[in-house]
């Protein structure tokens, strides 16, 4: 077994505290030092619920054993390693985890967008013409659309990222976009109850009934995750809480897209279900902060669908005043927000959210592992899966400062090289 030195980190974002050397349940003064050079259990570092926080450590360095984290600390104390990489004073930080991503569907909305920036606003049944082309579409076409999304992420730093299903909306639509997001990550989203499909306009009671049955039991064994869209022109509190309890009893474990056109019993439904996520966060009132803060739910905010549609930002600084755990991704989906980019999420997040540069790298990593209820990810503690970025700039602050630019200079998944 090989490992790997990557030493002369200008910055190392770890946002793991400096004593999470090894895994550990004892009291922190029991912790081994950090660079003790401990053998990796292979477990990964167990991030206590509760807000986080980013860590870094300067000219630092990383070593990388068996697709794991096995040491970091100052470059001055790093340990030998069978090979080593010299990152010339650039920032090494933890991969992309984009928790929120729609990327089974065919065809494209390039005029629906082009017209919305001409004035016309966005309404949730723009879905439907999506779902009219992923119908109509190969499971080939959709594969081939899924690895073309799946590289973008990669190439801009993703190194775990979400997938819902959602645009099927029959059975063999919605289990086949279920088994072929698992062909490409295991964090897969059953969300049969993304929007009303036409053929059940008349009848809601109807499709609920569908989406709670044969179709959960057709989507279940390839899912992980449980969505369901709840808002005005999509499903209410009644039918959400539905789906999320199938989705439950089946094995699922619920989230939630909440309270993003306006306000709505979303977030308080996701508190209720304790679900992972609540999604979008936009419109919220003071209850609804409440609840996220005095729970384990995650409030997972999609900056660049405000950035698409032209809709006021969700108000991070409330969230993040009362302690509510907050996680950025892309929504990366075809209608209201295509794009693939964290890098861009993190610039409007600080610009138009005004988080810091520290708050949304953090949230764009650690946080979106919150949401994915992942421990292995998200951080670069001894013990984490080696999913890591190289940027060719001295500070994560760039991802903000330098908007648009492209700044991946390389990203390693399970300590593999994926991008050079
Ligand atoms: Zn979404």
């Amino acid at each position: 077994m090989s490992s790997l030195l990557i030493t002369n980190i200008g910055e190392l974002v770890t946002n793991a505290p400096p004593d999470a050397a090894a895994p550990r349940s004892g009291p922190p003064d029991s912790a081994t030092p950090p660079d003790s050079g401990a053998p990796d259990s292979g477990a990964p570092y167990g991030g206590a619920p509760g807000p986080g926080t980013f860590a870094s450590v300067a000219d630092a360095a990383l070593v990388i054993e068996a697709g794991r984290v096995a040491w970091t600390g100052p470059a001055a104390r790093a340990p030998a390693a069978d090979e080593s990489v010299d990152a010339a004073g650039r920032a090494v930080l933890p991969g992309f985890v984009d928790s929120h991503a729609h990327l089974v569907f065919a065809g494209e909305r390039g005029a629906e967008f082009a017209a919305r920036m001409a004035g016309l606003p966005y309404q949730a049944g723009g879905i439907r013409s999506t779902v009219a082309a992923t119908r109509a579409a190969t499971d080939d076409q959709l594969r081939a659309n899924l690895r073309r999304l799946s590289g973008e992420l990669l190439f801009q730093g993703t190194t775990t990222f979400e997938c819902k299903s959602g645009y099927g909306l029959t059975v063999p639509d919605e289990a086949r976009s279920v088994a072929l997001a698992a062909e490409f990550t295991p964090e897969v989203t059953y969300l049969g109850a993304h929007v009303i499909p036409p053929e059940f306009d008349r009848d809601l009671a109807a499709y609920v009934d569908l989406v709670c049955g044969a179709m959960l039991d057709a989507c279940a064994p390839h899912a992980r995750w449980v969505d369901v869209f709840c808002e005005r022109g999509a499903f209410g509190r009644d039918e959400a809480a539905a789906v999320l309890a199938a989705g439950t009893a089946a094995g699922l474990q619920p989230r939630v897209h909440a309270n993003q056109l306006g306000p709505g019993p979303g977030v308080q439904l996701a508190v209720e279900c304790a679900a992972a996520s609540a999604d979008h966060c936009t419109y919220l009132d003071d209850a609804d902060v409440d609840a996220l803060a005095s729970s384990a739910t995650v409030a997972t905010l999609l900056p660049g669908v405000e950035f698409s549609t032209r809709q006021p930002y969700p108000d991070a600084r409330r969230l993040l005043g009362a302690g509510v755990t907050v996680a950025i991704a892309t929504d990366c989906n075809p209608g209201s927000c295509f794009t693939s980019s964290m890098p861009l999420c993190i610039a409007l997040a600080v610009r138009e959210m005004r988080m810091t540069t520290q708050e949304a790298l953090w949230a764009a990593t650690a946080g979106g592992a919150r949401a994915l209820r992942r421990t292995d990810v998200g951080h670069l503690g001894v013990g984490a899966r080696a999913d890591l970025i190289m940027l060719d700039a001295p500070s994560h602050s760039y991802l903000a400062y330098r908007p648009g630019v492209p700044q991946i200079a390389a990203v390693w998944q399970a300590g593999k090289l994926a991008t050079a």
